[in-house]
């Protein structure tokens, strides 16, 4: 027991005595201070005490990884593989200890040694991973997986900087480098030993082997290593504890002193620092930036890592390779693991030696394809002089599938060039360029949508042809989150009445929640609801006090839009609302409004121009209508800066009501909007992505419900939409636009918002100008409702009750069943 006179003296001076509950952990808290951290506890910090605990919490969750290693290993199961450029895993203190069933325990034990637990949680760096929904979407995926007890297996890329930290100066967004392993992360595992090597140009070689095969062998002009970078992902309430596998890119060479010049030296160097080049960032875009070689170089990267191990893993179990298929299914989040069609067959062809049938068959039985997006600048291609001069011999590979490929599209609808044109891997129009939606559709045995609406256009839409051709492997699974982090951790307030009224199941089986309906007219249920609402709205004011120096009053209505800042997700709309109201205000000063607190968060693409100006259009009109003494606190702005799953812990329970106000048609699913409903919120919306199955569930009479649908879109579209039309209509309209453009929100400055005017009334390629009066509309309705506490109370009560559907749990259960066909495994610790 003993780790030694040093450590079990430090360990006495702080814990009361040897006996006392709780004084294992303590003890384990404090040794690794001591061997990990270096530091005795009379001179550690803050930052020490954190990462001694996140060490001891890592220790019982890697009992639980070998356990789960091990069954997995000696057991004839199939292992989800989950592809992702990105993962938006948020801080993992706080969740590992609720997923251990453990916080209680360390709050006490920090508690004991003169730490508080709270202080510790808000030290935590998130690893900013991703960008936004498809990244957080990814990291859910892994708790639902691993809660569920699925073998399953996260492989990303361990990017050094994540996605940018958002500061508001002057106004304006600005973007400083995320520094998350500025200090270390005691989450992660590094393996040396688990690395590949990935190839990069070159020029290929066909060769006939000894057997009279013919193989071309692929000789490029550069490798790069990738290590493994392990992170644990442990279930709730399960002894489950799986992997998220990150690729760090490494130099290959290391290199002889004595062989160099300084001339060599310099350049063997440098080398390093390209090599090592590749995971160093990750691009902070939504959409796919045109033509980024850097940005196809981490796609391969990674898929190629992760490839190359799910094979590994398959020869350590002894596994033939024509059963690779049976022991690993591999989904791909949207295109940008997509590459793996070409890999996967280069791997099986060119390196085991398979024929091309045969690959092909293991390939498509491997692979599945999850598309994000209906817009068509979203659909990711590469020029083909680009992906030929980095990856020639996928290049081959992928005008292989494609002959074939257009040769069954020829024989299934003869003499149909244009459709051949149409669904050709490449695109022949202009420059020649790699379509990645397809080459994931031809490679993939199912094609997902996520959310009913998006599926359904999807087959409409983009893939069409691919539909027509093979319905069967189109189908919907609408997204989820899980409600671990966005309700039990987040609103422990609101976990703890649920466990009192309905019990304690319901956060591994959410549609439990159903049974609150019941309680949804109970008074004094109606009370203990406000007081949770009432607190977590204080604890997000509060927070505003300090980042933004604005006061809000926790009793005026919570009116929350955080979500990336896009056109088509219409913070602009929102915004052209309150300067209505705002101006409504200001001409009848006595006018009997519900007070509400307008906040909005998000960041924008670096060189998005105009997502920047709707966020300096925000502040601008903060400025104005925080400081107007007409309006006598009845209406506030805030923008909150650096919008991340950190601070989305206390945003989403504190709203009332939830804006998911995209353009119908334009957002794929939206996973915010399903965090805000657990949680209580009323949502605003059109009919768009899973807001369709939102207000299912919820039922229309607890959802505000505007705006034109997805159809009504594009006929007007159709025929010829003229967005002056619509202001020349309205007169609140036009003289919100007018005050923007007078620079009443820019301090006089009439030049600075003048692009977003323009283009609003010139194009207004979202629509905003045609759904105003329907949404200020439907805006009035909200505020009649806020007055009726106990009626709006219900409607809150009812959405929660309602939001079982959008459990992560529910979505990977799909997953398993339609497309994976994976079995849960029960881990057990005992087991020898
Ligand atoms: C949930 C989440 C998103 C996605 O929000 P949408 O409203 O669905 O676009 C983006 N960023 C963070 C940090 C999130 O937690």
């Amino acid at each position: 027991m003993s780790d030694g006179p040093a450590i079990d003296a430090a360990v006495n001076m702080k814990a009361a005595s040897g006996d006392a509950p709780g004084y294992a952990f303590q003890h384990d808290v404090v040794r690794n201070l001591i061997t990990r951290q270096a530091r005795y506890p009379d001179i550690a910090t803050s930052y020490d005490w954190y990462a001694a605990l996140a060490f001891s919490v890592r220790d019982r969750m890697l009992a639980r990884w070998a356990a789960s290693t091990k069954t997995y290993a000696a057991k004839d199961v199939k292992v989800a593989c989950y592809l992702s450029a990105e993962f938006l895993i948020g801080p993992q203190l706080g969740n590992n200890l609720l997923n251990l069933g453990m916080e209680a325990e360390a709050r006490d034990a920090m508690r004991a040694l003169g730490q508080n637990l709270d202080d510790l949680l808000a030290i935590e760096e998130e690893p900013g991973l991703g960008n936004g929904g498809l990244g957080r979407l990814a990291a859910c995926y892994l708790d639902s997986l691993a809660t569920l007890e699925i073998p399953a297996i996260g492989y990303g890329i361990r990017y050094e900087f994540g996605i940018f930290d958002q500061e508001i100066r002057d106004g304006w967004q600005v973007e400083t480098t995320d520094k998350w392993l500025q200090k270390g992360n005691p989450w992660e595992i590094v393996r040396p030993d688990v690395s590949y090597y990935v190839g990069f140009g070159g020029s290929t070689q066909s060769e006939t082997d000894a057997e009279g095969r013919l193989r071309v062998r692929w000789i490029p002009s550069r490798q790069v290593k990738g290590v493994a970078c392990d992170m644990p992902m442990q279930g709730f309430n399960v002894n489950t504890c799986n992997v998220l596998r990150l690729w760090k890119s490494e130099a290959v060479e290391s290199f002889d002193f004595q062989d160099f010049n300084a001339g060599e030296y310099y350049e063997a160097v440098e080398e390093k620092v390209v090599s090592e080049t590749l995971s160093k960032v990750l691009y902070p875009n939504d959409e796919p930036e045109a033509g980024k070689r850097l940005r196809l170089a981490q796609q391969y990267f990674f898929v190629s890592c992760s490839l190359q191990d799910m094979l590994r893993l398959m020869d350590a179990k002894g596994t033939p390779i024509e059963h690779f298929a049976d022991l690993f299914a591999a989904q791909l989040n949207d295109t940008h693991p997509s590459v793996a069609v070409a890999e996967l067959m280069r791997l099986l062809i060119d390196e085991r030696l398979l024929s091309w049938d045969a690959a092909w068959d293991i390939t498509r039985r491997t692979l599945a394809y999850t598309n994000h997006t209906l817009l068509p600048e979203a659909l990711e291609t590469w020029s083909l002089p680009l992906f030929q001069s980095l990856l020639p011999r996928p290049l081959e590979i992928i005008f292989e599938i494609n002959r074939r490929f257009l040769d069954d599209v020829r024989r299934a609808y003869p003499g149909d060039e244009a459709r051949v044109k149409r669904m050709s891997l490449i695109d022949e129009t202009g420059d020649r360029k790699v379509r990645m939606a397809h080459l994931a559709t031809v490679g993939s045995h199912a094609v997902n949508g996520v959310a009913a609406l998006h599926s359904d256009l999807l087959k409409q839409t983009v893939l069409h042809d691919f539909a027509d051709m093979f319905p069967e492997h189109f189908l919907n699974v609408t997204n989820g989150v899980t409600p671990r982090r966005f309700l039990m951790l987040s609103n422990p307030g609101l976990a703890h009445l649920l466990d009192e009224t309905i019990g304690d199941g319901w956060a591994s089986d959410l549609a439990r929640l159903d049974a609150l309906a019941a309680h949804a007219d109970d008074a004094a249920f109606h009370e203990a609801w406000l007081a949770i609402r009432r607190d977590n709205k204080a604890a997000l004011a509060q927070r505003i006090r300090n980042t933004t120096g604005i006061d809000v009053d926790p009793n005026a209505l919570f009116d929350i839009q955080v979500k990336r800042i896009h056109e088509y997700k219409r913070q602009h709309l929102n915004a052209l609302y309150i300067v209505s109201l705002y101006r409504r205000v200001c001409r009848n000063p006595d006018l009997d409004t519900a007070s509400r607190c307008f906040i909005f968060g998000g960041k924008a693409a670096p060189g998005y121009a105009m997502a920047k100006l709707i966020i300096r259009l925000i502040t601008g009109i903060a400025e104005v209508v925080n400081n107007d003494a007409t309006i006598n606190g009845r209406m506030k702005v805030v923008f909150y800066p650096d919008f991340n799953v950190k601070n989305g812990h206390w945003i989403y329970p504190a709203a009332d009501l939830s804006e998911q106000i995209s353009t119908a048609g334009k957002e794929a699913s939206g996973t915010g909007n399903m965090k805000f409903m657990m949680n209580g919120a009323l949502t605003i919306g059109t009919l768009d992505g899973a807001n369709v199955e939102i207000r299912e569930e919820a039922g229309a009479e607890n959802f505000y419900l505007f705006g034109l649908t997805a159809q009504q879109v594009e006929e007007v579209k159709r025929a010829g939409y003229r967005p002056a039309e619509y202001a020349q209509a309205s007169d609140d309209l036009r003289d919100a636009l007018d005050q923007i453009a007078q620079g009443r929100f820019s301090r006089g400055d009439k030049d600075m918002f003048r692009p977003l005017v323009d283009n609003l009334l010139q194009s207004d390629p979202f629509l905003v100008l045609a759904d105003f009066a329907d949404y200020v509309a439907c805006q009035e309705r909200v505020s009649e409702a806020w007055r009726d506490t106990r009626q709006w109370t219900r409607m809150s009560i009812m959405n929660t009750a309602r939001s079982g559907k959008f459990s992560s749990d529910r979505a990977i259960r799909e997953y398993c069943e339609r497309i994976w066909k994976t079995r849960p495994v029960r881990i057990d610790l005992a087991q020898p």
